[in-house]
């Protein structure tokens, strides 16, 4: 098991991890290692932007509604002049601070910082209100300015570093404002401050236990999306690897079939097949050995391949054939494309138990023009390159339709 202190200090740990040493850990820190730390602020920053736009809105709105409510129904004689000053001036101030701090582009530190700004300009406006008020000031005032502080620690999103430097400002200004008035006798003077932090400690408590939960919540979502990830990758390789053929790492027989079947199903579509078979190769095998014959499969397919255009597809057919399909390609040009191909298999010379070797290559030709199934594509081409066997190998042939058709253009 690894301790967390360890891992704060190497960052090099991966990110689950971390992630599940922080979720099997207990304590009171609010603080991920380094590395999370920073992932779980750029993952949470759009939804906190959410919240914080949503917060600015409705609590300037809450702060207004309730003010005026309690100025009017509650406050006896209310100072009209202050509460004016109180209510439009900190909800002004909130609204421009949120304006220019929420925004994508503002840093996330300037933008807790504004939320915090913005909190004390309310509650301090209210205890400045009560303790600048220029008749005399009784407890029942003192008593009704700390519940925007409370409002804030209950309903607002602050981070709880935050919520303990909003609790201790307030409660030293409240102090001072207490005190300063020559109407509140000692004795009330402690009761407020006592009440107001009896009030608002509980609600700092939960401000600690509401962060840790969404850190939580977010670890066991990151480890989700981490292994979501994992088998997303793992999946893509798999696909990758069930149409690579081991040997030649080229495409293989099912990805040719694929290919095949989307080239017959589409109306209209063009294409050419070539099938390629090495000539005489069970007797490179028999004079050079297997793996000799292995390598040899591997530089035909390499040199085929660098031979051809990015549209089209070479497949390891089975053992020692290849099949090629050119994309939108007519008799003509796969018949150069076919005899290109040879030549250069034929000039291919590659080095087998110190001597330089090279073999040749046959190819049948046919042309997808009115052939309904791959079967019949397949079909016609082997039969091509049946027919460039027999003519005496190292040589390409075409399919019998399309040879007329050839001679007929050639001419
Ligand atoms: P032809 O010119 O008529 O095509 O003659 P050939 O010898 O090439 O044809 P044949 O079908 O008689 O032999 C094919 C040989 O290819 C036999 C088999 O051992 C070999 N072969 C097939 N797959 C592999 C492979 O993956 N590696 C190696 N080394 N040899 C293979
Ligand atoms: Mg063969
Ligand atoms: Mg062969």
């Amino acid at each position: 098991m690894i301790r967390s202190g360890a891992i704060a200090e190497k960052q090099t740990f991966p990110l689950d991890v971390l992630a599940e040493s922080e979720l099997s850990r207990s304590g009171f820190r609010l603080r991920f290692p380094d590395a999370l730390e920073t992932r779980y602020w750029r993952d949470i920053a759009a939804e906190r932007l959410r919240d914080l736009r949503f917060i600015a809105i409705w609590g300037v709105a809450g702060y207004l509604f309730f003010g005026i409510l309690l100025n009017l129904f509650v406050v006896q004689d209310p100072n009209w002049g202050g509460v004016a000053i109180q209510l439009c001036g900190a909800s002004l101030l909130v609204l421009a601070i949120s304006n220019l701090a929420l925004r994508d582009r503002v840093a996330v530190t300037a933008r807790e910082i504004a939320l915090l700004v913005c909190c004390l300009a309310c509650s301090l406006g209210a205890i400045l209100v009560v303790s600048c008020k220029p008749g005399p000031v009784t407890l029942r005032d003192f008593l009704l300015s700390i519940s925007p502080a409370s409002f804030v620690l209950i309903f607002v999103r602050l981070r709880f570093h935050q919520a303990t430097a909003f609790f201790l400002i307030n409660i030293a200004v409240y102090a001072l404002a207490v005190f300063s008035r020559q109407e509140i006798s000692h004795d009330d003077a402690t009761f407020l401050i006592g009440f107001m932090t009896t009030l608002l400690i509980p609600a700092l408590i939960g401000s600690h236990g509401f962060e840790r939960a969404l850190r939580r919540i977010y670890l066991h979502r990151l480890l989700e999306q981490l292994r979501n990830d994992t088998l997303a990758a793992q999946n893509v390789t798999l696909t990758g690897l069930s149409y690579t053929d081991p040997l030649t790492r080229i495409a293989n027989r099912r990805k040719l079939d694929e290919a095949l079947s989307e080239l017959v199903m589409q109306p209209g579509a063009t294409g050419t097949m070539l099938l390629v078979d090495i000539d005489w190769f069970k007797a490179f095998n028999d004079r050079y050995g297997h793996l000799a014959g292995d390598a040899c499969l591997c530089h035909v397919a390499a040199c085929l391949s660098s031979h051809l255009r990015g549209a089209d597809l070479l497949a390891r057919f089975g053992g020692e054939e290849f099949a090629i399909l050119l994309a939108e390609s007519n008799v003509v040009d796969a018949t150069e494309t076919a005899e290109q191909l040879r030549e250069a298999v034929q000039n291919l010379h590659f080095v087998v138990r110190d001597q330089h070797v090279n073999v040749t290559i046959s190819i049948g030709v046919a042309v997808h023009h009115g052939m309904s199934t791959s079967d019949a594509l397949i079909g016609a081409a082997d039969k091509a390159l049946y027919a460039a066997k027999h003519a005496g190998r190292n040589r390409v042939s075409i399919a019998g339709a399309e040879v007329e058709l050839l001679g007929r253009r050639v001419g």
